[in-house]
């Protein structure tokens, strides 16, 4: 059922199996599962991530390489939905570990909002990161190309980016130091902007002028081109620099905020979770780019299983086999 202000009060009594913050490729695909164990499922979504950002899905196999990531969610949410899954549309703002159960406080509506609590025995955090990208005066200049043929993940499509004249758009010295080399794999004709945002030392300057890539430390104007596709970068002193392809690396912020006050186990911004998406917490679970691993839909949506199968299995055995009785 699609949950509104108008008839969520009907839930607020219940105590779903679990509750998945997040309905992209990953919270979609544990809902399902959940829901085809028979357990009950809340999917809360505040919408407008990564999966309904990429406009084109690479590397998942079964569906042509163009899909666009809103086609994947439309399916998924009529999938749950055919299996009886309540869906809302809200951004959870706090999980609180009652101790048997955990309370969830959602803001639902933008306007004259809302603040249910809804309460369940198990979390499966799905949240993701979203990318932070280059810092310009107009962002929609950014959001333009950003997504198209400015990618966010070499991962994803390197290999639409193979032998092309290449911007690579850094945060931080770090991020050259892990990304441009590896990056090198798809292609060698690698321009750096740094944005004017930090500095690049002396024994990096040298490797990157060994393997012939180039610098650019004057912070960028605009990027060009038109019809989401960009074709270089204005300068603020007016040089105009050609590209065929750009990669952005510049850091993500990563959708945990409502489990600040739960302590939990993390590298980097990323929750740690064994091999079935259980975190450091035994009823709270993490999938999809949120835990450490590949960040892919491929993944996300494996990682919905796993994670729903291994909730199944401990309800499944706190209430033991049911009996045949007339
Ligand atoms: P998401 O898909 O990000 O879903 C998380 C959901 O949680 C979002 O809907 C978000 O709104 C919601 N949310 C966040 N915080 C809250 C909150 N507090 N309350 C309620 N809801 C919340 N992968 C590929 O495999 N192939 C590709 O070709 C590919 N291309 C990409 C292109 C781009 C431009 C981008 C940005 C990513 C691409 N990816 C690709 C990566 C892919 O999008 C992610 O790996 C995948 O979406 C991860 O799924 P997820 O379910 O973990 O997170
Ligand atoms: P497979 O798909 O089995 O592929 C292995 C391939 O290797 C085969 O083509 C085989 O011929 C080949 N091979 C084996 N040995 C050799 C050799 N020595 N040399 C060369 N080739 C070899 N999963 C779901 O997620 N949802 C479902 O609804 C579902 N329904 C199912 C219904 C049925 C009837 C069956 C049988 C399975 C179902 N599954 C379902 C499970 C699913 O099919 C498997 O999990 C999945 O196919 C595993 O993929 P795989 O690549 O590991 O193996």
């Amino acid at each position: 059922m699609k949950l509104t202000k108008k008839n969520l009060e009907e839930r607020r009594d219940r105590v779903y199996d679990a509750i998945v913050i997040g309905g992209g490729a990953g919270g979609l695909s544990a809902g399902i599962y959940l829901q085809r164990y028979r357990l009950s499922s809340l999917i809360i979504d505040k919408g407008k991530a990564r999966s309904f950002w990429m406009q084109e899905l690479h590397n998942y196999l079964g569906l042509p390489p163009d899909t666009p990531g809103r086609v994947l969610l439309k399916r998924g949410e009529q999938h749950y939905e055919s299996v009886n899954g309540d869906m809302l549309n809200g951004y959870v703002e706090e999980v609180v570990d009652e101790g048997e159960t955990f309370a969830v406080r959602v803001k639902v509506g933008r306007q004259n909002s809302i603040y249910p609590i809804f309460r369940a025995k198990y979390i499966i955090a799905a949240s993701g990161i979203i990318d932070n990208l280059v810092p310009l005066e107009d962002m929609r200049n950014v959001f333009e190309y950003a997504g198209y043929n400015l990618h966010v993940c070499m991962v994803c499509d390197g290999y639409e980016m193979a032998d092309k004249q290449c911007g690579f758009f850094a945060g931080s010295e770090a991020s050259i130091e892990e990304m441009v080399f590896n990056l090198s794999w798809f292609t060698p004709y690698i321009t750096i902007f740094t944005h004017g945002l930090f500095e690049v030392s002396e024994p990096l300057r040298q490797k990157l002028r060994e393997h012939g890539y180039r610098l650019v430390e004057t912070p960028i104007k605009q990027f060009l081109g038109e019809n989401h596709q960009m074709t270089g970068v204005e300068l603020v002193d007016g040089t105009e620099i050609g590209l065929e392809t750009g990669l952005i690396s510049m850091g993500s912020t990563y959708h945990n905020t409502y489990l600040k006050n739960i302590p939990l186990e993390m590298k980097g911004g990323y929750l740690i979770t064994d091999k079935m998406g259980r975190t450091s917490h035994p009823r709270i679970f993490a999938i999809g780019d949120l835990k450490v691993g590949l960040n892919q839909v491929v993944v996300a949506a494996g990682d919905g299983a796993l994670a729903a199968t291994q909730i199944w299995r401990e309800i499944r055995h706190d209430r033991g086999p049911r009996r045949w009785e007339e």
